[in-house]
């Protein structure tokens, strides 16, 4: 048996409840890990509040932890008890124990330690692929980036100043701005009080931005749309204000024949090779120093419901972990 945080049905963050959930041992192919750390994430919101709907009940949440190996199943040839690994994009994670497939698993070089380790593979891989896959960032590229103090957005703005791009974060306080300069932002606008797209023309010269990457959805998809460069793109990676839905495609032509993606992490790690590759670049950027990762905010647990509340509340920054 082990503690997990599961929920029975969808609602607010009073239905995460703290259990005793039988684990089991490995089947072929999986492992047993012991998690030291669990990754906060807002898709762990979107799947409590059923935006993005899950398939079964009651459910374990959690996309992402970092833990040791315990035990390993028949066949499994690359991990063994003792290895200390982390994985992103796996749901079950709000538990002490859990089962998981060994490919998932990625082992942790000795630099990145285990709480950097859950507090960053989500929104690190996520941060590379909006960066190398989604739009190639070149240097002298003006760069938009919403929450820019939050967890996605303090990797990525200093992975994207690291590009060489001049890069534009957008803050709810004047204390995230104060973070997201930190992180190599050399303009920010507080979208509580600013009009994002005409500070934007301001501090462009008129010209717009290559790239908005955008995690806010509803409440700033016009404002993106209106701070490109004529064929610009926007990378709508996240609906923290709501979903987008009845997007108007001829607007991307009346903006300036523009382009537009709504991607997901799950594509860019599809495969074994691709998540080792997103990994290893990971790993080589904090290792290096180019991007440092943020903790700004742990909690036990046992108490997420009240990260839930801080997450949505705009109360975190940087990103968040969970300890056990
Ligand atoms: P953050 O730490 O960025 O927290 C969300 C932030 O969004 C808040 O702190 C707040 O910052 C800002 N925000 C603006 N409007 C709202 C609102 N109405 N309600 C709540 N927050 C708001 O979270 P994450 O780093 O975990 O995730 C950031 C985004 O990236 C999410 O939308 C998430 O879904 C998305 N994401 C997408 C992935 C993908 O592959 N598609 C993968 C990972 C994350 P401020 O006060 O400064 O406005």
């Amino acid at each position: 048996m082990t503690k997990a945080i599961r929920i029975h049905a969808t609602g607010g963050p009073e239905v995460l409840a703290w259990e005793e959930v039988p684990v089991g041992d490995p089947g072929p192919g999986q492992v047993r890990i012991e998690q030291s750390a669990v990754g906060l994430n807002y898709i762990d919101v979107y799947q409590r509040t059923g935006l993005y709907p899950l398939v079964s009940m009651p459910q374990t949440l959690g996309m992402e932890a970092a833990g040791v190996v315990e035990a390993v199943g028949d066949g499994v040839q690359t991990l063994m008890p003792g290895d200390r690994v982390a994985y992103a994009m796996n749901l079950g994670a709000y538990s002490q124990k859990r089962l998981i497939d060994a490919a998932a698993l990625v082992k942790l070089p000795a630099e990145i330690d285990n709480r950097t380790a859950a507090a960053m593979m989500l929104q690190g891989m996520t941060a590379r692929y909006l960066l190398k896959e989604s739009y190639r960032v070149r240097a002298g590229d003006a760069v938009l980036v919403m929450a820019a103090a939050g967890g996605v957005g303090s990797i990525l703005s200093q992975w994207a100043r690291h590009l060489g791009a001049s890069v534009i974060g957008c803050v709810g306080s004047e204390e995230k701005a104060a973070l997201a300069r930190d992180n190599g932002c050399s303009y920010t606008i507080n979208y509580r009080e600013e009009d994002i797209a005409v500070r934007v023309r301001e501090i462009t010269d008129g010209e717009g931005v290559a790239v908005s990457y955008d995690s806010i959805g509803k409440s700033t998809l016009e404002a993106s749309l209106d701070s490109l460069r004529p064929t610009g793109t926007l990378v709508s990676f996240g609906n923290a204000s709501g979903a987008i839905t009845g997007f108007n495609i001829g607007l991307l032509a009346q903006k300036g024949s523009l382009y537009i993606q709504r991607p997901t992490l799950a594509t860019y790690i599809r495969t074994r090779q691709l998540l080792e590759t997103s990994a290893m670049d990971l790993f080589d950027a904090v290792g290096s120093g180019q991007v440092k990762i943020r903790i700004g905010q742990s909690y036990p647990l046992s108490e997420v419901a009240q990260a839930h509340r801080d997450l949505e509340g705009r109360k975190t920054t940087g990103s968040t972990i969970l300890t056990l």
